[in-house]
């Protein structure tokens, strides 16, 4: 059995089917991210494990017991909040220990709590200092501390990196991760940011309009996307996905159509990475379709072609080589064809997707 099972899980907000039917199990230590466009339901799918909004419909079982029905602090989960949440009159120590105190715990075994916290997360030095003290990256270091100290069966963390700047934002990611490498802990962390999802879970949970799209690895999802949902929401730039008819040449090269259904009207799909921009007119000889540059972007480490094709279809292009091309100018793409994906008129995957060597 799971150690955290969500089965059926619904929510209405009024009229608004918020969750419609959630089936997931969770294993113990595992890091799940759910993620997903803005108002797909993450939030209130982790409010609802929070026990912060009610379940309407299905159970919610962890560690075997059903906590469907039990008030937040009687569920043994704590939740990071994106705004902190720290009590402003409070120091560092009393916002760690809070939850302690209010249980009634121990004075000595809070302070060996907080201490233990505080050194994993480097916060010796600013226990006295309040929340104003501190820098926006202290104080979210201070709200994970505030749920280390609990030793709770599941972190909850809502959006937790939000209020950072960039830079900010990595360094407290690799953080999070060390940290769940050291407390071996089940958490679930929800974001818009896929490349947070990606970097951070063990199990991605991509969810749409309040139902999950799909769930796996980080790689399962880039490399065999469920449906072109998944596959446009994993990457970035996100993959680049054409109907058939306007890329005829891809849809032949993947064999296209010739799986049934309605395949043959459907979309292909394939990621930047797997597209070659070439100098024509040499290159012409490749099999390959003539573009014009819209724009390039040399981000240093790599370059993106934005270039569009005779029929006005964008296709961008990733390499890793620089690039001396222009606005304006031709040029020459062509495709790994073993990398094309297939979708159907409905956007889901053809499979078993159809594989060829070679460029085209
Ligand atoms: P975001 O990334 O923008 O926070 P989200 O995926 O977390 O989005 P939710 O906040 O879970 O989305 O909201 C899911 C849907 O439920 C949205 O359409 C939202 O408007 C609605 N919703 C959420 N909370 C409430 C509420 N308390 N009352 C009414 N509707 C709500």
């Amino acid at each position: 059995m799971a150690y955290l099972e969500l089965r059926h899980i619904e929510k209405f907000f009024g009229a608004q089917h918020a969750i419609k039917g959630i089936d997931l199990a969770i294993e113990q230590g595992e890091f799940v991210v759910f993620v997903g466009p803005s108002g797909c339901g993450k939030s209130t799918l982790l409010r609802l494990i929070a026990g912060l909004e009610t379940i309407d419909r299905g159970s919610l079982l962890l560690d075997g017991r059903d906590i469907t029905a039990l008030a937040p602090s009687q569920r043994d989960l704590a939740m990071v909040f994106q705004s902190y949440a720290l009590y402003p009159h409070m120091t560092v120590f009393e916002n760690m220990s809070f939850a302690l105190r209010i249980a009634g715990r121990e004075r000595a075994d809070i302070r060996t709590r907080v201490d233990q916290a505080a050194a994993i997360l480097d916060l010796e030095k600013y226990l006295q200092r309040r929340p104003k003290e501190l820098s926006g990256g202290q104080r979210q270091r201070v709200a994970i501390g505030r749920a280390i100290v609990r030793a709770p069966k599941v972190f909850l963390f809502d959006e937790p990196l939000s209020n950072l700047d960039a830079a900010l934002r990595v360094q407290t990611r690799i953080e999070i991760a060390r940290l769940h490498r050291a407390l071996g802990a089940t958490t679930i962390y929800v974001t818009h940011d896929q490349v947070e999802a990606m970097t951070l879970a063990d199990r991605v949970v991509v969810l749409r309009d309040g139902q999950i799209e799909q769930h796996g690895a980080p790689l399962e999802l880039y490399d065999r996307p469920a449906n072109r949902f998944v596959a446009q929401f994993t990457g970035t730039p996100s993959m680049n996905v054409v109907p058939v008819t306007a890329l005829a040449l891809l849809a032949e090269a993947g064999g296209h159509g010739g799986h049934g259904g309605d395949g043959g009207d459907g979309f292909v799909g394939i990621r930047p990475e797997h597209v070659f921009v070439h100098a024509p007119p040499a290159a012409t000889a490749l099999p390959g379709v003539a573009a014009t540059v819209d724009l390039v972007e040399s981000l240093g480490v790599e370059t993106l072609v934005y270039a569009r094709l005779d029929n006005d279809v964008q296709i961008v292009a990733r390499g890793s080589d620089r690039s001396s091309l222009r606005a304006g100018e031709r040029t020459w793409l062509s495709f790994d064809a073993s990398a094309i994906h297939h979708f159907d008129r409905a956007g889901r995957r053809i499979t078993p997707a159809p594989t060829l060597q070679g460029a085209y």
